[in-house]
């Protein structure tokens, strides 16, 4: 598990291998902007895999849907505090 998690070739499938998601549609985590999001979010809060979702959102730039228990916005807001500490620590 841990060697997975350090993996620089980490998969979507791998994420989802483990998901809470697994059999749920994806439909579910693509609400429209007069939705609220708040059953996907709980949903994500319980599923083992989260973080391993949510880095692979942010890496891979997904505009859209609820990953990992985020918004899209939110996701923009994690990548862009990561790019500004790994500038100020560089
Ligand atoms: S965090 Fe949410 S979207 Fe991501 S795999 Fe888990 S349940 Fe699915």
């Amino acid at each position: 598990m841990t060697s997975l998690l350090m993996s620089r070739y980490l998969t979507w499938a791998d994420v989802y291998e483990n998901a809470a998601c697994k059999e749920t549609p994806r439909g579910f985590f693509f609400p429209t902007n007069e939705e609220p999001w708040k059953a996907q979010v709980a949903f994500c809060r319980q599923c083992p895999v989260r973080l391993r979702c949510l880095k692979m959102a942010i890496d891979d730039g997904l505009n859209y849907g609820i990953f990992g228990g985020l918004n899209a916005r939110q996701r923009r807001d994690k990548s862009r505090v990561r790019r500004e500490y790994l500038q100020d620590v560089s």
